[in-house]
């Protein structure tokens, strides 16, 4: 195809917007999706994606659009709207030369529809401002053209209107698109470059790899190469996706596809990378490529220990869809076999355990989330911590913890309360803007570590729902952090482990001990529970000793309801998990873990 005539473009919004069903509209004007095979969030393929009606991981899309008697193909990206995932975000951006930025006409601009901007600007995109959801009683798109064209410059009459669900003004957008959005440009006669912005795993074809052609041209049966990892694979196929894969003769300059070499690993075709030709290479990688780091910890556990393997077998094919996923073996006392795992925010963890329960029939505990802590002790070695029962001991020097630059946009009559929220987590207030008459962006740096702890709950609660937040990495700050252990009769319970700020030490501790209070069964003696830090206890609790004696109810005759007793009992053990000598069913660590 000639390059003049292909149009690259994204859409970028906050969640729930509409960006999946516009992109549905879009299948069907275009014609590229029948009415009868329509149905909603065609893109979203995942169940998890369309339950959640989230989109988790991007797809592109190619269409014929005429203009002026000239049929042009149009390239669509669609892109993850959730911070965890602003990585393959930013991928999707970088492949395209325009964003349609959606914005929900009742609701007006939210935290991601700003994060998403800046990104794409920062990607030079060109930018269509775009109210959706007209149709909506309740949309007010006098106000919120105004305040998109106070956002990204221009005039409120040039901000198109359109309805993804009733179709209204979306050949309108298309036109705009083509009219609007530059074609790209790259030199055909170069070695050939193209970048990877997707890679998904498909359980009959192996890995399938997203690209988008810059300069030269990728054909089938051609040996490539990965710029990153040097990996040579021979492409058995090549085509574009309409929105069914279609095998074509070769990608050009400009174009988006899709490559398939065989390979069963999404760790061999990175998001990112650059693809070139093996035997001519090109001398330079495009650029952009980092491998995406985890932030947030969290130890997986079987309820029944003897799901292990099964655990293991899920992890490992999970891995071949998710580079993104990082796993080791974990034992703990309380919990026993499972899996310390590293995701990229709290979101990936939820649907990462999610898609475990659900697709592999497991039932999971999550210990309590964690961040990457840098920790150095006398002797002057650092290490990282990712697990509170890992934390050295002896004495410590120095502890740093993960920052963010934390976004949140709320209605004014909030700030109030956020504010006091965000204190309450540390945090620092950087700044405040203000959108239209009665919304404000309140910028924070925040410590990760409060905000993986159930903020985004309380800031929901505490607003009514209105207040969206986005975050980004922000360095690192060094704090007066400790660990709290929680001891049973003088026995470390690793699962309840804590890093936490000094000051919030104390809260911590009798938080945990009330609790295990009233969850651990009374034993034959006395059981001190207490929190910890270092050598210094700083709460405690005691239940205090019963004889159990469970035939003493039985009046002597009863003999099978003896036994039966007996043998409840028994069956009761088997989920009991020893700590030293107190025995505690592991529906107590459980419930510990959990909360209210
Ligand atoms: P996404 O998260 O941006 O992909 O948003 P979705 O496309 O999943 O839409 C979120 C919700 O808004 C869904 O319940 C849609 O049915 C609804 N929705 C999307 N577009 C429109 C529209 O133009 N009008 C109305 N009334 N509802 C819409
Ligand atoms: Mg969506």
């Amino acid at each position: 195809t000639d390059p003049a005539k292909i149009r690259n473009f994204c859409i970028i919004a906050h969640i729930d917007h509409g960006k999946s069903t516009l992109a549905d509209r879009m299948l069907q004007i275009t014609g590229i999706v029948d009415d009868r095979s329509m149905r909603a969030q065609y893109l979203d393929r995942m169940d998890i994606e369309r339950e959640r009606g989230i989109t988790i991981k991007s797809q592109a899309v190619r269409m014929p659009w005429e203009l002026n008697g000239e049929t042009f193909a149009l390239n669509m990206i669609d892109t993850p709207g959730h911070v965890d995932f602003t990585y393959e975000v930013s991928r999707s951006l970088a492949a395209c030369e325009g964003a349609i930025l959606l914005v929900d006409a009742a609701q007006g601009i939210e935290a991601q529809t700003l994060a998403n901007l800046y990104l794409a600007m920062e990607n030079d995109l060109t930018i269509i401002p775009v109210l959706n959801k007209i149709d909506l009683p309740a949309a007010d798109p006098e106000k919120y053209a105004k305040e998109l064209a106070d956002l990204i410059g221009g005039k409120p009459e040039d901000v198109l209107r359109v309805s993804g669900k009733t179709g209204m003004g979306v050949a309108e957008l298309l036109d705009l698109v083509v009219e609007k959005i530059p074609a790209p440009v790259g030199n055909a006669d170069a070695p050939a470059r193209a970048m990877i912005f997707d890679s998904v795993y498909d359980a009959y074809r192996g890995v399938i790899t997203y690209v988008r052609v810059i300069d030269g041209a990728l054909k089938p049966r051609q040996r490539i190469q990965m710029m990153s990892t040097k990996a040579s694979h021979e492409l058995i196929e090549i085509g574009v996706s309409s929105p069914e894969p279609i095998p074509s003769q070769g990608l050009g300059v400009g174009e988006v596809g899709y490559l398939i070499t065989g390979v069963k690993d999404v760790r061999q075709s990175k998001v990112g990378d650059t693809v070139t030709d093996f035997t001519k290479p090109a001398t330079e990688a495009l650029p952009g490529y980092t491998d995406p780091k985890a932030m947030v910890f969290s130890g997986l556990y079987p309820i029944d220990g003897s799901d292990y393997p099964v655990l293991r077998e899920a992890l490992d094919k999970l891995k071949l869809s998710d580079a993104s996923l990082n796993y080791e073996p974990e034992t703990s006392v309380a919990l026993g076999f499972g899996f310390r795992c590293g995701f990229l925010g709290l979101l990936h963890l939820e649907i990462i355990t999610e898609r475990l329960e659900r697709e592999f029939g497991l039932d999971l505990i999550a210990t309590a989330p964690s961040v990457p802590y840098e920790v150095t002790t006398e002797d002057k070695k650092t290490v990282t911590v990712t697990n509170p029962s890992e934390y050295p001991s002896g004495k410590i020097t120095r502890v740093s913890e993960p920052l963010v630059r934390a976004g949140i946009l709320t209605p004014k009559d909030y700030v109030g309360t956020i504010m006091e929220l965000c204190q309450s987590r540390r945090g620092n207030l950087l700044g405040m803007e203000y959108f239209g008459e009665d919304r404000v962006e309140m910028k924070y740096e925040i410590p990760l570590g409060e905000i993986v702890f159930d903020f985004f709950d309380h800031l929901k609660s505490r607003t009514q729902g209105y207040a969206s937040l986005d975050y980004e990495e922000a360095g690192e700050q060094d704090s007066d952090l400790v660990k709290v252990d929680i001891l049973l009769q003088g026995e470390q319970v690793d699962a309840f482990s804590a890093i936490v700020h000094k000051d919030k030490a104390y809260a911590y501790g009798l938080m945990m001990t009330e609790r295990l209070k009233k969850l651990i069964p009374r034993q034959q003696f006395e059981v001190p529970i207490q929190a910890a830090i270092g050598a210094r206890i700083i709460a405690r609790e005691t239940i205090s000793a019963i004889r159990k004696d469970v035939l003493a109810k039985c009046y002597g005759g009863d003999i099978t309801r003896k036994r039966k007793l007996l043998e409840k009992q028994k069956e009761g053990k088997k989920r009991m998990k020893m700590v030293g000598r107190v025995e505690v069913p592991q529906e107590a660590f459980i419930a510990a873990l959990q909360g209210d």
